[in-house]
């Protein structure tokens, strides 16, 4: 007996790296690819994705559940996504129902519909043949509900309530006796203006040849890199670029770094369109990202700007990825699903046949290393849009000049020459809290995390020190727990920067901006808007300071603390310090003041320093370029990174030493191991931590290498005493 049931593949939020057959029967109807189902797993009934429809299982069937109920009409994931995401599942070998649940607004994870219903009152068959007749003559207010549904056919609750002038108690009453009933229906997409309301600025000569290629490429895949300076004009040109695409009528989909979107950002979109914009970020609650998520996949929303995780945007007719600041670190997911979105974004592009658009200043490697190769890509805005002068940049020898409280005499000059001028000055440190260390001059003692590998940090007004790794706070002791004699802070946290300079410059307002002072909602948005009033005179702040705020006062730009990332055993350390010191530079001197920028290092001929301040950030990134090739990194090789962490000491290492010996028995040609090796912090809340990096001149060799590998690690038994992630193309290699 054929059993007339049909099988499908369901992709269900675990972490097993499978998917499940289950038989759909022929009353449930066809389920397709990108469908949600409830199905039974174990005692429960969970939501699943359709992946696939299949003519044979390699189960028999009478093993095989069935399908419980469909929940979607149409697929919550177009034929188009779906591929990319199981396409993605693939290649950083991660569980596929994570991965598809991922991208999931977490409304519809359990069973919200994916398109927007609406309630709404109509008349039934028999409202429609028997109210006038039966209903008396008194009931003014029934009959008049009768009345409008006759003419309008449907309306909402609200709707009656105002044209009727009925009650919900009116309501209930009709449809007790049967005449009216409540029904969902889909909220039809709404029909969208997508029409330009600002006209766009004079483009300069670069610009205009930027927008001119970009838009003579939509409809093809191209990958482009934005090369500009802050303040060069790059966000004109996304504008320009997203009009074209629009008039077309496709959509485009913004990706910008987690916390450049800012209310600014999206004024300047607003501004200049009149399409709907749907805006996806951290801070949304669930409805709302359900909303922005309906509305990017029905077309409604003709712009979609979201960070990392919009990616992953549903779009109808997508016209044109743009990624502003394509360097940043944000874009790549640490931890669960470890994606890269910009690697991804350029994989979507390619699929469906658009170009995608890589704006930076300070491009990543991987990005430089491919205009190397394809030169014709690379569209640069070498000057600042209204023609300012670039900032200048010099060093400050820490060894040569005394340093008060962490701030160089030469700096605390420049300070107050600016501040004279009547323009702001930006103290740039990367370091939160008010001093990493607390230190005990008698005995050399110093105030450890019980948990990790790290000196606990003071901060300012507390009883506590606060780890920066695992969160620990531990109070904080008078005295050397040793030997008795008075503990002292030692180096400087952003919090001290600021104890400083007020005592230096008491009738200049400053704002400290980091994680810690920014915390409650508003306060960056009220503390920028007092920064551009200029009330604000110095500003003193983390990396939050480099992204994406514009501060045209300011001047002078001192980092204070080069050194943090010159000797790192990451090899992508030095590319970030250029980053970040470029970024923060290019905060100076935005419209038509001259900007100055000194850097405080106490290794002032260190070749990264040098480059920079020779080349700016083309020279560094040509020398770091060439190192990498020379030492084989990537972008030149391809690396994946296997970690592992445990509350016993050697269980990490045993598991990575296991996983070794597996990986030697596989098809490992083309590949070196490296390690298992402690990881450079090996404790950190309380769990030791190692891991194996695997190294290739391709991904192709690894490729093969982790699908059949990684199952096999899956099931070693030394994996039950661990916690364990692959990580492939590793930002960070900690
Ligand atoms: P970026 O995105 O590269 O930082 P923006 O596009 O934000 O640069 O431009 C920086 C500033 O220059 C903005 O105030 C913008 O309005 C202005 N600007 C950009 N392009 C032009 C132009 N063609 N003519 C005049 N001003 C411009
Ligand atoms: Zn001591
Ligand atoms: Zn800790």
């Amino acid at each position: 007996v054929t059993d007339p049931s049909t099988i499908v593949a369901v992709a269900i939020d675990t972490p097993l790296r499978r998917v499940f057959d289950y038989l759909v029967s022929p009353e449930l109807g066809e389920a397709r690819p990108g469908q949600r189902v409830l199905i039974p797993f174990g005692r429960r009934q969970l939501v699943g994705i359709v992946v696939e429809s299949r003519s044979h299982s390699a189960w028999t069937v009478d093993k095989l559940r069935s399908v419980v109920a469909i929940i979607d009409r149409e697929p919550v994931f177009d034929t188009e996504l779906l591929a990319l995401l199981i396409w993605a599942a693939d290649y950083y070998r991660h569980p596929i129902g994570e991965v598809l649940i991922a991208a999931l607004p977490t409304a519809m994870r359990a069973g919200t519909p994916s398109i927007a219903q609406q309630k709404v009152w109509r008349l039934t068959a028999h409202g429609h043949e028997r109210a006038d007749a039966e209903l008396s003559a008194r009931a003014a207010k029934q009959r008049s509900v009768i009345a409008l549904l006759r003419q309008v056919n449907e309306a909402t609750t609200g709707q009656i309530e105002q044209q009727a002038a009925a009650s919900v108690a009116t309501l209930r009453e009709l449809a007790r006796r049967g005449y009216v009933e409540q029904v969902e229906i889909a909220l039809d997409a709404q029909e969208t203006a997508s029409g330009i309301t600002a006209p766009s600025l004079a483009l300069n000569a670069g610009q205009a040849d930027a927008v001119t290629k970009i838009n003579a490429s939509l409809g093809t895949f191209v990958t482009w890199l934005l090369y500009g300076v802050t303040g060069s004009g790059k966000t004109e040109v996304y504008l320009n670029v997203i009009a074209a695409v629009l008039a077309r009528g496709a959509q485009a989909l913004v990706l910008v770094p987690e916390i450049a979107l800012t209310p600014q950002v999206i004024a300047r979109f607003r501004e200049r369109f009149a399409a709907s914009l749907a805006i996806l970020h951290s801070g949304l609650n669930d409805t709302q990202r359900l909303n922005a998520w309906r509305d990017a996949r029905s077309g409604a929303a003709r712009i979609v700007i979201g960070t990392r995780s919009a990616v992953f945007a549903p779009l109808r007719t997508p016209g044109v990825i743009i990624i502003d600041e394509e360097h940043d670190p944000s874009f790549k997911q640490q931890d669960g699903f470890r994606y890269s979105a910009r690697d991804l974004a350029i994989v979507r592009a390619q699929r469906a046949g658009i170009p995608i658009v890589l704006g930076s200043a300070t491009p990543s490697l991987e990005s430089l290393a491919r205009i190397q190769k394809q030169p014709e890509t690379l569209l640069s805005l070498p000057r600042r849009a209204a023609d300012a002068v670039p900032p200048r940049l010099t060093l400050i020898d820490l060894r040569k000049h005394a340093a008060a409280q962490g701030i160089s005499t030469p700096a605390l000059m420049a300070m107050r020459r600016h501040l004279d001028a009547g323009n702001q000055v930006l103290l740039f440190l990367n370091r939160r809290g008010y001093a990493p260390v607390l230190f005990c001059p008698g005995c050399g003692w110093a105030a450890h995390c019980k948990r990790c590998d790290a000196h606990l940090t003071v901060h300012r007004g507390s009883e506590q020190l606060v780890c920066h790794h695992c969160g620990a706070e531990p109070l904080a002791p008078a005295q050397c727990p040793q030997c008795l004699e008075p503990v002292k802070p030692v180096g400087q946290g952003t919090e001290r920067i600021e104890e400083t300079v007020a005592q230096i410059f008491p009738d200049a307002p400053l704002a400290r901006i980091d994680r810690d002072s920014m915390r409650r909602k508003g306060e960056l948005e009220a503390t920028l808007a007092r920064i551009r009033s200029n009330e604000i005179r110095i500003l003193v702040g983390t990396q939050m300071l480099t992204k994406g705020h514009d501060f045209p006062n300011v001047t002078l730009v001192v980092v204070l603390n080069a050194d943090q990332g010159l000797f790192s055993t990451d090899f992508r350390a030095s590319e970030r310090l250029a980053q970040l010191i470029i970024q923060v530079a290019g905060r100076a001197g935005r419209a038509t003041q001259p900007g100055e920028v000194l850097i405080q290092t106490e290794y002032p001929a260190h070749p990264l320093l040098t480059l920079l301040l020779e080349g700016g950030y083309e020279g560094f990134a040509q020398g770091a370029l060439q190192e990498r090739q020379q030492s084989g990194w990537p972008p030149f090789t391809r690396i994946a990174l296997l970690r592992a962490e445990a509350t016993q000491p050697a269980a990490a290492t045993n598991f990575l030493n296991a996983a070794l010996r597996v990986a030697q028995q596989h098809a490992s040609r083309g590949i070196r191991f490296f390690g298992p090796a402690p990881a450079p912090m090996e404790r950190r809340a309380g769990r030791y931590r190692a891991q194996l990096l695997l190294h290739a001149a391709t991904h192709g060799p690894l490729q093969r290498l982790m699908s059949t590998w990684i199952p096999a690690v899956e099931g070693l038994t030394e994996a039950r005493q661990v916690r364990w992630s692959l990580d492939v193309d590793p930002a960070e290699l900690f």
